[in-house]
């Protein structure tokens, strides 16, 4: 494949830019990938394994003449690398970053980017309940979405070498407005974690069940519940923190869902249940359609040993 830029460097060094590292590397779209984290142990980790072509100890010194940034770090905490990396990005560079959130990120970093730097906010789709420096992987955005969300002004042309990056490592990339975005990643994916934080939350409080009865018959639909409670605390909080209105709006849906379906079982309307477990049942084929996951019983797992 083609190099598409020639030093990439990562601000952050977890899961996502150590996947996108790997992911660089085995479509070998980058010269060199220089990356940084706050802690001496991330930074050491991530030496250790290779990670990334060099590791230095600040976010000013990784972005000294890289054509591409990528910010990395929790929603919350992206104000404050720009704010380090202004003065030092080069002219002509891209400012990325992959938060979860992309209103008010663009408002907390587009005031530190100096003229003649381009700021191309994205998010990838992809994830997994894991993080830090020894949890990425470069197949995690194949076949999964990254949404880039241009800025008021941003050109063309670094748009585009964006997007082929993100193909590169084996994405498909769509285009979006921020708050358009901040609504469609409240229904797909900030909702969903508060929900089974919500479950995995009630679980642990109802003492009438033991702890131990939770754990040994979680394969009844629980376990699912309790892998997306296992994210990152500091990324989650940050989401919810900084996409309060559109996860506030989805919650308020969902809760006048749960009461009519609450009131469907009080009262005994089983055609009300049904219809809607029907349509439900539909959304997941046309996920499994789109080839967003598979059909396979139980999602692929192997058979758990009685
Ligand atoms: P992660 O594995 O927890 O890594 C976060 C990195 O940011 C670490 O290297 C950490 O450094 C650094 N960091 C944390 N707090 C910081 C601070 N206050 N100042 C500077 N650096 C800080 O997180 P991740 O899952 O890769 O998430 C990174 C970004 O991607 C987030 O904005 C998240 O919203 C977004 N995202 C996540 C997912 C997902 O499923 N995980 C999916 C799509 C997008 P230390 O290790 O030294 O603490």
């Amino acid at each position: 494949m083609t190099q598409i830029y020639d030093r990439v460097a990562l601000i952050g060094l977890g899961l996502i830019a150590g996947s996108m590292s790997l992911a660089m590397r085995r479509g070998g779209l980058a010269g060199e990938i220089v990356g940084t984290a706050r802690s001496v142990e991330t930074r050491d980790v991530a030496r250790e394994i290779g990670l990334v072509d060099r590791v230095v100890d600040t976010a000013a010194e990784a972005v000294k003449g890289a054509d591409l940034v990528v910010l990395a770090v929790p929603v919350g905490a992206m104000a404050d690398v720009a704010a380090e990396i202004g003065p030092h990005l080069t002219p002509g560079a891209t400012v990325t970053d992959v938060g979860s959130v992309k209103r008010t990120v663009i408002d907390a970093v587009a005031p530190h980017i100096p003229d003649g730097v381009h700021f191309v906010p994205g998010h990838p789709l992809a994830g997994t309940e894991h993080s830090g420096p020894r949890s990425g992987f470069a197949e995690l955005f194949d076949k999964k979405w990254c949404v880039i969300v241009p800025t008021d002004g941003t050109r063309p042309e670094p748009v585009r070498r964006l997007k082929a990056l993100w193909e590169g490592m084996g994405s498909f990339v769509d285009e979006m407005d921020p708050d358009h975005h901040d609504l469609v990643v409240a229904v797909v994916s900030h909702a969903p974690h508060l929900i089974a934080y919500t479950m995995v939350g009630v679980a642990d409080d109802l003492r009438r069940v033991t702890d131990s009865e939770v754990i040994k018959y979680s394969a009844g639909g629980f376990r699912d519940f309790t892998r997306i409670a296992a994210s990152d605390p500091v990324m989650w909080r940050d989401v919810f923190l900084n996409n309060r209105d559109a996860t506030l709006e989805i919650l308020g849906r969902f809760t006048e869902e749960l009461f009519a379906l609450q009131r469907a079982i009080r009262t005994g309307d089983g055609d009300h249940l049904h219809a809607y477990f029907t349509r439900t049942r539909a959304i997941r084929r046309g996920i499994i359609e789109a080839g967003q996951d598979t059909d396979a019983p139980d999602f692929g797992r192997s058979k758990v040993k009685s």
